[in-house]
């Protein structure tokens, strides 16, 4: 008998795609890092969720309102790899019925900070009892009709690139204080508007990966361009997750335009790591992570 391990966490979306229904309205379905829906002639809205369940996705030991943080800026992070800004959430939280009142109060503050941060209403939510905490944040945002970047618009010969450094966020305690990208997209979708684009959640081989699927391409990296955190392997660049850093393509003409302009302004880097392949079978041969 399949099991849910067998099927893999990707195995098990593809599957339940063939479930889920859709009317008009739906601009992207299952398959992005959000949600695409119309709005209005010259929006669209996403629309993203994320769940984290203690002893997976955090402990009790870790301060709470670095929890909170950290769920609301994984959903910003979503919206911002589509080339939009967030703008309403509701937060859905299931507790433990023995659970200290302060840890609840503290997780609020960490969210609130950077709802703040970022503008972000949050406008409701659900509250139930469970065995362990469990917390799930749906996350709207608009972004113009021209700045919408999907994972699938990558062409055989762009530039590859990612906005930061690499592996160790789970070790070093930057999964949970990690600032979602938000002015790195915007910026590069008004300045030089990538081809393709997501948020490395996964690790960069598995998410490049799923990118090169989606655009129909292949590609050809170059190892050493690889941007790592001090410390980190180049596997670990490769396969750890939760860095939340911007992986996206663009073609050679706009990569230069970037990168001299990154020359001149020292505000943000964003690294060249390799090129698109016209050959789909090039993809990258190790792992990133996958829940099951
Ligand atoms: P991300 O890491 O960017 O949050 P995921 O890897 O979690 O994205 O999900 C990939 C795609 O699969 C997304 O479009 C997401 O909405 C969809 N998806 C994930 N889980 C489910 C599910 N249980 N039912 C339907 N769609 C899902
Ligand atoms: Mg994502």
């Amino acid at each position: 008998m399949t099991t849910i391990g067998h099927l893999g966490e990707f195995g098990l979306i593809d599957k339940v795609k063939a479930f889920c229904p859709t009317f008009d309205g739906v601009v992207h379905s299952i398959g992005d890092d959000t949600a695409v829906l119309s709005f209005d002639r010259s929006y669209y809205q996403l629309l993203t969720t994320d769940m984290m369940v203690e002893d997976v996705h955090f402990t009790k030991a870790m301060d709470p309102a670095l929890v909170g943080h950290k769920a609301l800026a994984c959903n910003i992070s979503d919206i911002a790899a589509m080339g939009g800004l967030p703008t309403v959430a509701v937060i859905s939280i299931g507790l433990p019925k023995h659970l200290h009142v302060t840890w609840i109060e503290k997780f609020y503050q960490g969210l609130g900070r950077l709802a703040k941060q970022f503008k972000v209403s949050v406008v409701g939510g659900d509250t139930v009892r469970s065995k362990a905490i469990v917390i799930n944040i749906a996350l709207l945002g608009l972004v113009e009709k021209k700045n919408l970047v999907t994972r699938s618009g990558a062409k055989s010969s762009d530039v590859i690139f990612v906005s930061g450094a690499l592996g160790g966020s789970f070790k070093s305690g930057r999964h949970l204080n990690f600032i979602p990208c938000v002015n790195q997209a915007r910026f590069l979708v008004n300045f030089a508007k990538p081809s393709a684009m997501m948020d490395i959640s996964d690790g960069l081989a598995g998410d490049l990966n799923h990118l090169l699927r989606a655009s129909k391409v292949g590609c050809k990296l170059d190892e050493a361009l690889i941007p790592k955190h001090q410390g980190v392997s180049l596997a670990e660049a490769m396969t750890d997750g939760e860095d939340y850093q911007l992986l996206f393509t663009m073609s050679g003409s706009k990569a230069r335009k970037l990168e001299s302009w990154q020359m001149k302004n020292r505000k943000w880097f964003f690294y060249r790591i390799g090129q698109c392949v016209a050959d789909k079978r090039q993809l990258i041969k190790l792992k990133g992570f996958t829940h099951f």
